[in-house]
């Protein structure tokens, strides 16, 4: 089996004209990452130095954990700390001092800046650099922003792993480094996988410990898992890392052809791949039958809000045979979805940034069957009789792999059938 040609539609979107939209934009802030982030890096704490809005930020969206301490928090500077920076930074260590005295498990810390114009002045990365010094070797403090004016919510974690990258060590070996966290049911299958297909030294970024970090050297290879880490991209680049470049793994074929561009780097025999891969692709394939033929022929809409839009749309359109009518994206880094564009055949408005008042003209105008939206858009999308999914569960939920291809195309389904019902 050819997996490569087999599924290349002449150029597909690759070359297809960008819609760039520079208007009002509706998106949820880079502080979200730290829901899933806290939970994947079991001795990290990230500590937002905000507003008592980025606090009710983070309360809501992780709910209220009355009897575990959570492994976030928010570092609320009052005014009076705001007029003297002097005051902020010393309130900024006595804080620190606190928390690292109370939870000893901490090992690295997390100094997350916000949108208040006070917080941007602050310099966090000089606080990390004096915190640092004062509790190495046994506590590593870094900083980035998640503040929502010029982020969207999948790029606090982008920022959070680039910012780890120079702290990496360096190695020789030709190790394999899958990036994004992932959940941990997902990540095991991927390392089960490529264990059996006999690739060695595979790590995660991040590790669930500052100790299991991945090494980084000029023969460390790594493949993405998800599509929004282009700052994460380039600092592993930077420092030498070579990236494979794949469909992201959304379904039984991007999952195949993003193993199959890992196995040809690591030389892996093909009858040996089409041996370890043959079981979870054909129950993947399985479990898209019983969903596919209800999702065929619908048409979907994507507003832009995580850049998953393009590999999800190539999955929707080639695996479950709906129609893409727009496809937007906060931003689009063709040395990222490149092959996921090139699969996605011709047709869908591929759409880059956002004008929210004319994208919302031209939904309602498409009349789409599912909108994948933000959630600010959702609800009165769907008051206007609209089915709409949140983009943000994406995230969320286990999506990738081939155990999950069936329960993906679910999520997508659900929504539609709701809509079903209440017509009738
Ligand atoms: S970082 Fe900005 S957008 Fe996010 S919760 Fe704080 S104030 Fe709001």
């Amino acid at each position: 089996m050819n997996m490569t040609s087999s599924v290349r539609i002449k150029s597909g979107c690759s070359d297809a004209p960008i819609l760039k939209e520079r208007g009002q934009n509706e998106v949820f802030c880079g502080l979200t990452g730290i829901i899933w982030l806290h939970r994947k890096m079991q001795d990290a704490f990230f500590l937002v130095v905000g507003s008592r809005t980025c606090a009710h930020l983070l309360q809501s969206a992780a709910g209220v954990m009355i009897f575990a301490e959570p492994r976030f928090g928010t570092a609320i500077l009052e005014e009076k700390d705001l007029a003297g920076m002097a005051d902020a930074q010393e309130e900024l260590n006595s804080q620190v001092e606190k928390l690292l005295d109370r939870r000893p498990e901490i090992k690295q810390l997390f100094l997350v800046g916000s949108c208040p114009s006070e917080v941007i002045k602050l310099d966090l990365s000089r606080a990390a650099e004096r915190l640092t010094l004062k509790y190495a070797p046994k506590v590593r403090v870094l900083s980035y922003s998640g503040s929502g004016i010029e982020t969207t919510f999948t790029q606090g974690e982008d920022a959070c792993l680039a910012s780890m990258v120079r702290t990496l060590e360096r190695t020789e070996n030709p190790d394999l480094i899958l990036v994004g966290a992932l959940p941990d049911i997902v990540e095991d299958q991927f390392l089960c996988i490529l264990k059996q297909l006999g690739i060695k030294n595979v790590t995660t970024f991040p590790s669930k410990t500052k100790d299991s970090a991945p090494r980084i050297g000029e023969n460390v290879k790594f493949v993405l898992c998800q599509p929004f880490l282009g700052d994460t991209r380039e600092a592993l680049q930077d420092r030498g890392a070579i990236h494979i470049a794949a469909p992201f793994p959304f379904g039984e074929e991007g999952t195949t052809l993003w193993l199959k561009a890992i196995a040809n780097e690591y030389d892996v025999d093909l009858s040996l791949f089409e041996k370890v891969t043959e079981a979870p692709r054909n129950r993947a394939k399985k479990a898209l039958e019983g969903i596919s033929n209800k999702l065929s022929g619908k048409s979907v809409f994507f507003f832009p809000d995580s850049q998953l839009e393009i590999p999800l749309a190539r999955f929707l359109v080639r695996e479950c045979g709906m129609n893409a009518l727009e496809v937007g994206s906060p931003y689009i880094n063709k040395k990222i979805v490149m092959p996921d564009l090139e699969m996605l055949p011709n047709g869908p408005v591929i759409s880059e940034g956002q004008d929210v008042d004319s994208q919302l003209d031209r939904c309602r105008k498409a009349k789409p069957d599912l909108t994948i939206c933000g959630m600010g858009l959702a609800n009165p999308l769907e008051a206007e009789g609209m089915a709409t999914k949140w983009s943000i569960e994406l995230v969320f939920s286990p999506v990738h792999g081939y155990e999950q291809a069936g329960d993906l195309a679910g999520l997508f389904y659900r929504p539609i059938k709701r809509r079903e019902l209440l017509k009738v």
